[in-house]
């Protein structure tokens, strides 16, 4: 009885991992032609100083639509486009659409916010990326001083001459780098110490159970007492109530980013969002 039920596991298992590359395969070609068939498009979601109480920039998030396969998160996507390196010819499609987002809005006289894109670590190692930004930069007119780059700690990890090159160089440009993900990779203390990077952002996994588990909340307050102690600002991403938010303010969080506040906007709901809010927080409710 108990063998069969293995047995049925196993061919259950098999099919689900069949299924799995069926699928995976079926994303890689769909993902080649994506770019020539203009199927990315690109949300922007605020993210909100809390000591200023104003909005400190927005973040540029891809999103693709396939004809058959329908909506396709990054999750899912953009492992499989690193697997490929289309990640290259995506990621610089990327940063020169946001960059030319991020023009139009200045456009209309509103007052300069930061944008915030991804890097995949891979394209942060190839020896070209800075040459890439900077031609990037000039074409479209973007202030690098206004640009933000969010890179995960596993682009850290070879935490060697040429990346203690590049951040030197993006430093001299201007550009602001912040640590995605935080919490979920493998750097140690010591890496951290050595990072010029000006933002920790942890990871939305951390603010989940926050007040679900003790122990969690003493982590998170410790990783934002870690950011500050090293000298960087620390944003808080997935937040999702006041009650979250509270703590927030309470242990002295820098940034925040969340459903909370808005869902990923698209560049035109961007304007919108920065002419109708002008303020995030209400003192009187959130602080005692
Ligand atoms: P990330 O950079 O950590 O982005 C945060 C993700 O959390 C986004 O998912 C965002 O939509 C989602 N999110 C924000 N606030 C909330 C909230 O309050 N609740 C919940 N449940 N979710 C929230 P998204 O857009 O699906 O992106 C997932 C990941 O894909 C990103 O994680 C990033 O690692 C990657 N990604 C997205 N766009 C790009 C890109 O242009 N280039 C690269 N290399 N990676 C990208
Ligand atoms: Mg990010
Ligand atoms: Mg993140
Ligand atoms: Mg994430």
């Amino acid at each position: 009885e108990s063998k069969r039920t293995g047995k049925n596991q196993i061919k259950e298992f098999e099919e689900e991992s069949r299924q799995q590359i069926l699928r995976t395969v079926e994303i890689e070609k769909a993902l080649a032609q994506a770019l020539d068939r203009s199927e990315f498009s690109l949300v922007y979601q605020p993210k909100v100083s809390l000591t200023q109480n104003r909005l400190e920039g927005v973040e540029a998030l891809l999103r693709w639509h396939h004809p058959v396969l329908g909506h396709v998160g990054p999750d899912e996507f953009i492992p499989i486009a690193e697997n490929t390196g289309l990640i290259h010819q995506i990621g610089t499609w990327v940063l020169r659409e946001s960059c030319l987002a991020w023009v139009r809005w200045q456009k209309t006289g509103v007052k300069p916010f930061t944008l915030s894109v991804n890097v995949s670590p891979l394209q942060f190692a190839r020896e070209d990326f800075v040459d890439t930004l900077q031609a990037t930069l000039d074409a479209t007119g973007m202030d690098p001083m206004f640009l933000e780059l969010e890179v995960t700690e596993s682009s850290m990890l070879s935490y060697e001459q040429s990346t203690r090159e590049k951040l030197a160089q993006l430093h001299q440009f201007g550009i602001m780098i912040s640590l995605d993900d935080f919490g979920t990779g493998y750097s140690s203390f010591r890496q951290l110490r050595e990072l010029p990077v000006q933002v920790l952002k942890i990871d939305r996994s951390f603010i989940v159970n926050l007040f679900t588990d003790r122990n969690q909340e003493a982590i998170v307050r410790s990783m934002i007492q870690l950011g500050h102690n090293l000298g960087m600002k620390v944003l808080m991403e997935g937040v999702e109530t006041s009650d979250q938010l509270e703590w927030l303010l309470n242990e002295q969080c820098d940034y925040v980013q969340g459903y909370y506040f808005s869902r990923p906007l698209r560049e035109k709901e961007v304007v919108k969002h920065v002419k109708s809010v002008t303020t995030y927080i209400e003192f009187g409710k959130t602080r005692a």
